[in-house]
């Protein structure tokens, strides 16, 4: 039978842990697979069913349906404990809950859906966080790729970590630097929080170590990233675990392209007023500052950036997300009212528009690999603020690999005074590297979109990608 023929009837089921980080790079890579002829179902948690897709005349005592289907993709759920009596009161406790209930209610899922019908499901992809779902893809034959979702820099340094290829910081040299292949010296701050001695328990390193461990299971690796962002550490990795960049997986409109063809889930609302804001601020004034979806700050962080940007007199659009819904923001007294005509703070904001608005100057950020992303192919320069995770590396690569702005300086709390952020704010602003990272900036959007295109390193990895989940089918 001709390939174009096969692709046709063949399936590809994409598994992916309840976020929107998560989630959302995974549907893009879907939608690619979709236009080159292959059939395409996400598979995800029952909490992403009720937060995101639910309709809202449903009871709490509505079960979930076995399926939905949205833009075009079919999108299954497995068991994660969400909804039922038991009490889930950490993300660890979750953690731990989704490796004991999704491997059995995913496996029920695949019969389903496609074993016990004449559907040939050719690959499963799975993304760190279940990493259970490459033998749950062995014991049914299945070939599995996985999709990393943080920079390749990151999985070379766990991959060298987890299999003992190089000497890092333990309990009895804490301090000493990590010298790997395709990367500048890192120091014990520069690397993922979970690797440092002091703490390495908790089930997120402990479903990294599982995944890294087990890297043998996957057939592929590919990775939310593109080769020309980060050429030396991809390279480094090609003769021990190959990685296979097929991004960026952002929205299509920041890479130039028509936004009617993107693809994603919104877990929060966020509030559009900020962008005709936006359009009233002169051209590259802005300050955009977000830590992510996680990441809540301490009163005394908040307090330091709000004293900064009030010093710095310029304008910024600041998102603060409670960690629950109605909860009283711990800014200093009085802020909001007396910032009221410099800026604007919102509990959530449509990110991707906000960093493609030409009023934006640059992007204070917690260093979350989306935002990252984001941001490069928006060709916004970044000040890094990392907190945890790969946060403190990216932050690295922000300022030492990719040349695109600045990581402030932390006290060994994590803490950053005033001074430091408002300094920082200037440099990102005014001067001779303000305009070096500008351009640099712009450099890597080019970058980012020449990936993309036909004939570019990121589709042609997809391409040749298809062809051997093609091949392996027969
Ligand atoms: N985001 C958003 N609005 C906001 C803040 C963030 O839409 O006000 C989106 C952002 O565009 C990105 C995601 O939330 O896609 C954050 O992902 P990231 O990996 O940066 O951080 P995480 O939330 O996983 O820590």
């Amino acid at each position: 039978m001709a390939s174009e023929d096969k692709r046709e009837e063949l399936h590809v089921l994409l598994v992916a842990f309840s976020a929107q980080g998560h989630i959302n790079p995974m549907l893009r890579l879907g939608k690619s697979l979709l236009t080159k002829g292959l059939h395409v179902t996400l598979a995800t948690t029952e909490l992403v069913y009720h937060r995101v897709f639910k309709p809202s005349t449903a009871t709490d005592d509505d079960t979930v349906p076995t399926s939905i289907t949205t833009n075009g993709i079919q999108v299954l759920f497995f068991s994660d404990g969400f909804g039922s009596s038991l009490k889930i009161t950490s993300a660890d406790e979750y953690m731990e809950l989704i490796g004991k209930l999704g491997p059995l209610s995913l496996s029920s899922a695949i019969k389903t859906h496609f074993l016990d019908t004449s559907k040939k499901l050719a690959c499963i992809i799975n993304n760190p966080f279940v990493p259970w779902v490459a033998d749950v893809a062995a014991s049914f034959k299945i070939p599995c790729a996985c999709l990393w979702i943080q920079p390749c820099a990151l999985y070379a340094i766990y991959y060298r970590f987890y299999n003992n290829l190089d000497q890092f910081p333990t309990l009895q040299n804490p301090n000493m630097s990590v010298h790997l292949p395709g990367l500048p010296s890192l120091q014990p701050r520069d690397l993922p929080s979970f690797l440092l001695p002091s703490n390495p328990f908790g089930s997120f390193p402990k479903v990294l170590s599982e995944m890294f461990q087990h890297m043998k299971k996957l057939k592929w690796v590919l990775a939310n990233s593109f080769h020309e962002l980060e050429k030396e550490v991809i390279d480094s990795m090609a003769n021990i675990c190959p990685i296979r960049t097929v991004g960026p997986l952002v929205p299509p409109s920041l890479l130039g392209q028509d936004q009617s063809e993107d693809i994603g889930i919104e877990m929060w609302k966020p509030q559009d007023s900020c962008m005709e804001w936006l359009d009233h601020q002169p051209r590259s004034s802005v300050i955009y500052i977000s830590f992510g979806s996680l990441i809540v700050l301490t009163a005394k962080q908040l307090e330091s950036i709000a004293s900064a940007l009030k010093r710095s007199n310029r304008p910024f659009l600041w998102v603060i997300k409670p960690k629950e819904k109605d909860d009283i923001l711990p800014l200093p007294q009085g802020f909001v009212e007396e910032t009221k005509e410099q800026g604007m703070v919102v509990p959530w904001c449509p990110q991707t528009k906000v960093l493609v608005h030409p009023a934006i100057a640059c992007f204070m950020t917690h260093c979350g690999w989306n935002s990252m992303l984001e941001a490069i192919t928006a060709g916004t320069p970044m000040i890094g603020y990392p907190q945890w995770t790969d946060q403190p590396t990216n932050a690295k690569l922000i300022s030492d690999v990719f040349g695109l702005g600045i990581r402030l300086e932390q006290d060994g709390e994590g803490f950053v005074g005033t001074e430091e952020v408002e300094r920082a704010i200037e440099e990102m602003v005014v001067g001779p590297r303000a305009e070096e990272f500008r351009r640099k900036a712009s450099e890597l959007k080019r970058a980012a979109r020449e990936a993309v295109a036909d004939c570019g390193s990121s589709e042609r990895n997809i391409q040749s990608f298809v062809d051997e989940i093609v091949g392996t089918s027969d």
